[in-house]
């Protein structure tokens, strides 16, 4: 079946009051990215993105499903024929939709039941009556019987201010808010299962993620690119591009911390070691906060997934990097929850390529599960960490990852 638009729902949007136009614009302007297409309209309660040359192109379409499956804020969407307003074009068009339908699939009780939706309170009739002429006209030409309690399938007909559109299949969406309307957010980013997930969570909760990856090795000195970290970068920067898919684009800040990390090694003890680096990071960001206008950090802990996730541990690294707030969404996620929405999202199978990851030999044998404050801060003094801090974030690199649709 040839869909002439996809119908796209929201469901958070619709309940902020005076805020509304300000999500519906956020969202139009998001699937435009994401899509890579200006034709999305808006219309009374949904949006609808019209369909052109796409319409005959399966890979096209699949892509389209893929794109918005995962695109924050669509509770749901659906590819739908579209006719005039008018009652026979109505019924011609839901006429067709069946004709189509059943050629194309195999049913084995020939039930159905049509739903019909009228925004549109000028239109002739009621909605009521549409489902009594639709469902009579479907019956009779097709020996399909109506069933309203369980039917095999269900015909939405939604009336509208401009089109009527109708469709058989609501495909969920991730859901949430679109990403822009609550401000710009950092994530600490490491490429290891979790912190992905925690961006994407992010993204569903209206942020815009900007991602903050510390690594310990760079390629020509100070001068080093994208292209000459390549081989060891490839992986975060999939990453990236991965997200930036969900998001529209995103952007990269990469912060060396080759010598401040063997600095650590040299004058802290091994089980300290993790947490005044992970401490170091949450200053590096909120150095740079103001400036991008991050308004809070975004971590992928989990709470006691590994022995720098324990309630104290993360006392101690939440209090670095002044008042800004720390989240954590998945603190409260198993392991196995976390694989699962990372495989969704695509980023699994790019998180378990190997890494030589900054972190991998901070870990000690016997780390510290239960850090003071009053300790780390000593160690930190004898480091001089403001100033190693300070060092590795002038020395960064940013970049900016694009949507592959991108127009
Ligand atoms: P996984 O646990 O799947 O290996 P992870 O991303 O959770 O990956 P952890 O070692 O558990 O890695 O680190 C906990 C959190 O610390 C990460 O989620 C991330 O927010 C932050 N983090 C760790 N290493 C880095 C890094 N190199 N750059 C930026 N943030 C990091
Ligand atoms: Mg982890």
């Amino acid at each position: 079946m040839q869909p002439d638009v996809i119908v796209i729902h929201y469901s958070e949007i619709g309940t902020k009051g005076e805020n509304r136009e300000f999500f519906e614009r956020a969202l139009i302007k998001n699937l435009k990215g994401i899509l890579g297409t200006k034709r999305v309209v808006k219309r009374y309660g949904k949006i609808l993105v019209e369909l052109g040359a796409e319409r005959g192109e399966k890979s096209a379409l699949e892509k389209f499903k893929e794109k918005l499956a995962l695109c924050p804020g669509v509770e749901y969407f659906a590819f739908a024929r579209a006719c005039k307003l008018d009652v026979e074009s109505m019924k011609k068009l839901v006429e067709s939709y069946f004709e189509e339908l059943t050629k194309t699939q195999k049913f084995d009780e020939k039930s159905f039941k049509i739903e019909t939706q009228r925004s549109n309170k000028s239109f002739a009739i009621g909605s009521q009556e549409c489902n009594k002429i639709l469902g009579e006209a479907v019956a009779s030409k097709f020996a399909w019987k109506v069933s309203l309690k369980n039917p095999e399938v269900r015909i939405f007909v939604e009336i509208g201010e401009q089109e009527i559109v109708v469709y058989h299949e609501k495909l969920r969406g991730v859901g949430g808010l679109p990403v822009g309307v609550s401000g710009k957010i950092a994530c600490s980013f490491s490429g290891g299962i979790d912190s992905p997930v925690a961006a994407f969570m992010m993204m569903k909760r209206g942020c815009v993620v900007e991602l903050v990856h510390f690594f310990n090795y760079h390629a020509g000195g100070q001068n080093y690119s994208l292209e000459s970290m390549r081989w060891r970068f490839e992986k975060i920067e999939k990453l990236a591009k991965r997200l930036a898919e969900i998001q529209g684009q995103v952007s990269l800040v990469a912060v060396p911390f080759e010598e401040f990390q063997s600095r650590v090694v040299e004058l802290v003890p091994g089980k300290y070691r993790m947490l005044i680096y992970r401490r170091a990071m949450m200053q590096a960001i909120a150095r740079l906060a103001e400036q991008n206008a991050w308004g809070g950090i975004v971590t992928g802990d989990s709470l006691g997934q590994v022995a720098s996730q324990t309630l104290d541990n993360l006392k101690v690294i939440f209090a670095a990097g002044d008042g800004i707030p720390k989240l954590a969404p998945l603190v409260g996620l198993n392991k196995n929850e976390i694989i699962e929405i990372a495989k969704k999202i695509g980023t699994y199978e790019l998180s378990v390529l190997p890494y030589p990851d900054c972190c991998s030999f901070m870990i000690a044998r016997h780390p510290e599960t239960r850090a003071r404050l009053s300790e780390i801060e000593r160690l930190e003094g004898k480091l001089e960490i403001d100033k190693w801090v300070e060092r590795a974030v002038n020395e960064r690199k940013e970049f900016n990852f694009k949507a592959s649709s991108s127009i």
